[in-house]
């Protein structure tokens, strides 16, 4: 066993303290309160007139969907990028609705357009946007192409909650906006979604689909038992321990359209009001980290940073590289578990088995390809130390110089 089992960075990590747990302790008494403070607190921040609680990301979008289905029911296509969490097409899916693409462009993660075009029809329903790893996107031209088809536009920002473009809040760009409270994201409360909305339309649809949750013993002992571990596990000398188990499928993306959807209990709701106020904190401490990574691997030339678009302000849930010559030598990521240094999402949406069949046309998005092929990972969170970066850094460095032998980088 060598050093570095002991101290051991999580690809991400939003912290929860001894007192968030005592805020969702607290709430437990009076959920009905927690609840709505809670969405007071999300209609202040961000200027929306509707908030609604879910229990999961996955069952928020999931909720949206049907709202939106409920208003056109002759639309049963939804368009996402060929390249994205898994738990946005589980959605799709999971709604009763099914799964049309587009590309990307490689430099910023932004839609391509002429792709974003070619897949609307009369049949879209909504189209989704991802602001992947923090970093926004101008969804103005998609808001257009969108009014003249007649879809609605999604905006899921679960990965890019406090991120904003020219002034505007990810999230609340389009007809339906979304933030996720999983573990992997810009603020935790163990699990849960946050579906946000100016159409009073929508807003009625989603609460019939969300009603709220009642108190569930079991599933609350679960939620406190995952919180007290995010709270200890997330550390750099206790993270090897989770990280070894492999049933908890830490960091895995998958494809799943069975899931619940309901409410977000009192539990989680305290939780996560007593995380929104660090939210700001959190995202200053991830651009912080984000800005000294950038400027040092911009010295090496052999790797491609994402740049933000003009007028982008990212929150950097990650910061994603991709090897300046096209692909990595050896032909394989070069993952360092033990620095959180992982790549993404292992394959372009249309790959998926599972959701072959769920798929309403067939198409080549082959950015989404290369991306899933090459696209690498660094961490950005609270944990990451000025020791970590330059390891980071100078791994990277040697790992395009082709220096990394096939094996150390535990990969797939
Ligand atoms: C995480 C995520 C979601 C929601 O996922 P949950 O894990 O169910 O909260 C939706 N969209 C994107 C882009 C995500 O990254």
């Amino acid at each position: 066993m060598n050093m570095s089992r002991f101290r051991m960075l999580p690809p991400s990590a939003a912290p929860l303290y001894p007192r968030d747990i005592m805020a969702g302790l607290r709430a437990i008494g009076n959920p009905d309160e927690a609840v709505e403070s809670l969405c007071a607190a999300i209609r202040n921040k961000f200027g929306v007139r509707h908030v609604s609680l879910a229990s999961s990301g996955r069952a928020g979008l999931s909720a949206g969907l049907r709202a939106l289905r409920r208003i056109s029911p002759e639309r049963d296509e939804v368009l996402l990028p060929a390249f994205t969490s898994f738990s946005v097409p589980s959605a799709v899916v999971q709604a009763g609705l099914k799964v049309s693409l587009y590309d990307l462009q490689p430099d910023t993660l932004a839609p391509d357009m002429d792709s974003l075009q070619g897949a609307l029809t009369p049949k879209t329903l909504c189209v989704v946007a991802c602001h992947l790893f923090g970093y926004p996107i101008d969804l103005g031209p998609l808001r257009e192409m969108c009014r003249a088809s007649g879809a609605a536009l999604f905006d899921d920002a679960a990965q890019a909650m406090g991120a904003s473009m020219g002034g505007r809040l990810a999230g609340t760009m389009g007809d339906v906006g979304l933030f996720s409270l999983s573990r992997g994201k810009n603020m935790t409360a163990v699990d849960g979604g946050i579906v946000l909305t100016d159409r009073d339309d929508v807003a009625e649809g989603l609460s019939a689909v969300l009603a709220e949750d009642g108190l569930k013993f079991l599933a609350l002992l679960r939620d406190l038992a995952n919180a007290l571990a995010l709270a200890v596990m997330l550390h750099p000398s206790a993270y090897w321990l989770p990280a070894s188990l492999p049933f908890l499928n830490i960091g895995a993306s998958i494809f799943d359209p069975h899931f619940e959807t309901g409410g977000l209990d009192g539990f989680r709701a305290g939780l996560a009001g007593s995380v929104l106020d660090r939210l700001d904190a959190l995202n200053a401490g991830r651009r912080s980290v984000a800005v000294s990574l950038l400027a040092r691997l911009d010295t090496l030339g052999s790797v491609r940073t994402l740049r933000p678009l003009p007028e982008a302000e990212p929150v950097f849930l990650r910061l994603p590289l991709l090897p300046e010559k096209g692909g990595w030598p050896h032909g394989r990521v070069p993952e360092i578990p033990a620095l959180g240094v992982v790549r993404s999402y292992p394959l372009a949406l249309q790959n998926i088995k599972g959701l072959k069949p769920y798929l309403a046309g067939q198409g080549r998005f082959p950015m989404a390809e290369m991306l899933a092929m090459n696209l690498l990972t660094l961490p950005t969170h609270d944990h990451v130390r000025e020791g970590d970066i330059a390891a980071m850094v100078s791994y990277c460095g040697r790992s395009c110089a082709g220096l990394v032998q096939s094996g150390t980088g535990g990969g797939p």
